[in-house]
């Protein structure tokens, strides 16, 4: 399906298009965004002090997290943003290439 534009500015409300539908809620969990890396967050346990700064910063929720310990990391969730490497104050997570 295309759409012409051309007259968009004098659209009114009733006037566009349906773009999506989602047809249930809370459906996030199933669509595995990991696909979409390019590079991948590499945890060293041995580094970490569990300080929860990148559970904090991380908005993909791609950080595990039990017992308020961080165990791992969601690479089904996880895009690859490296804002969780960016932002470790001990260096305990590197960003990779996908393919290694
Ligand atoms: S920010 Fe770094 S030190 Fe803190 S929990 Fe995450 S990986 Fe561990
Ligand atoms: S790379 Fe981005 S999405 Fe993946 S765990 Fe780190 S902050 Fe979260």
């Amino acid at each position: 399906m295309s759409w012409d534009f051309k007259d968009i500015k004098n659209w009114k409300t009733g006037d566009h298009p349906i773009g999506s539908i989602i047809p249930e809620p809370a459906t996030a969990e199933q669509y595995r965004t990991g696909g979409w890396r390019s590079e991948k967050p590499i945890w060293h346990e041995d580094k970490c002090t569990h300080c929860m700064i990148c559970w904090t910063f991380c908005p993909d929720s791609s950080i595990m997290v039990d017992d308020q310990k961080m165990y791992d990391i969601d690479y089904d969730h996880c895009k690859g943003c490296g804002i969780c490497a960016t932002e470790c104050p001990k260096d305990a997570i590197d960003m990779e290439p996908e393919e290694k």
